[in-house]
């Protein structure tokens, strides 16, 4: 994803791809024009922060009218290189790498999961969700220069040596789903998603910070 970073804050960044498929819908369904307080509500964001960040994007909402959807979509299949398809490669087809391989990513973004590795051999050779499964030992070989993002889903104990050998197989961006917190160099990027601690975390604020109606709104933190 290249975004200009100098000019789009981190936070507004991540938002892009939740616009961008929200303005994609609208624009299938026919409509022109959104306005700040519609999207709030669809993508749950609050509409300050909306038109900030859309203000990042060179579109000025126009009062009584909103948002022109096509010139936004425009703006962000650029930014987002919605153009060029990313390929990914995922290891550890478990329970939950078996979910993924079957979840199709394309339908949203362009992202595409090129192969899939295991260590058991009744895995190997085999393919789910029309993605072959390789033998890790044949990682670099098949990673080659093409993939440059990878989804672990291995259990935590085998996380960090994987992870090495992705680094050097030249991967820059790492979808962490085991529990394990990996080390990597600094041009390597990880974002880490531990299931059972954001299934924990919620359970926790509902619990000790009950939500007012008009609250439920994702708050803006910006980096
Ligand atoms: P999940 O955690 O996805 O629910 P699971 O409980 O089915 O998975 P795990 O033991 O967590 O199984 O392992 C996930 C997958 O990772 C399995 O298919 C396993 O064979 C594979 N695996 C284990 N070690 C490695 C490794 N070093 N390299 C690649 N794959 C591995």
């Amino acid at each position: 994803m290249h975004i200009e970073q100098q000019k789009i804050p981190q936070a507004t960044a991540k938002r892009l791809p939740l616009y961008y498929r929200f303005l994609n819908n609208l624009y299938n369904q026919g409509k022109m024009r959104v306005s700040s307080k519609e999207l709030s509500e669809a993508v749950k964001v609050d509409s300050a922060t909306i038109r900030r960040d859309f203000s990042y994007f060179g579109a000025l909402g126009k009062k009584g009218y909103g948002y022109n959807v096509e010139y936004l979509l425009s703006f962000f299949r650029k930014t987002l290189d919605q153009d060029e398809t990313t390929k990914v490669a995922l290891i550890g087809v478990g329970n939950l790498g078996t979910a993924f391989l079957h979840y199709n990513f394309m339908k949203n973004n362009n992202t595409k999961i090129q192969f899939a590795f295991d260590t058991n051999e009744g895995k190997i050779g085999t393919e789910v969700g029309g993605v072959p499964v390789a033998h890790i030992d044949d990682l670099e070989e098949k990673i080659g220069e093409d993939i440059s993002v990878a989804i672990l889903t291995v259990p935590s104990s085998a996380a960090q040596g994987i992870a090495d050998r992705l680094v050097k197989a030249g991967v820059s961006g790492i979808l962490n789903f085991t529990p394990a917190r990996i080390t990597v160099p600094d041009h390597v990027r990880v974002h880490h998603i531990d299931l059972a601690v954001e299934l924990q975390a919620l359970v926790y604020f509902l619990k000790h910070y009950p939500l007012d109606v008009e609250e439920n709104i994702e708050s803006d933190e910006e980096d």
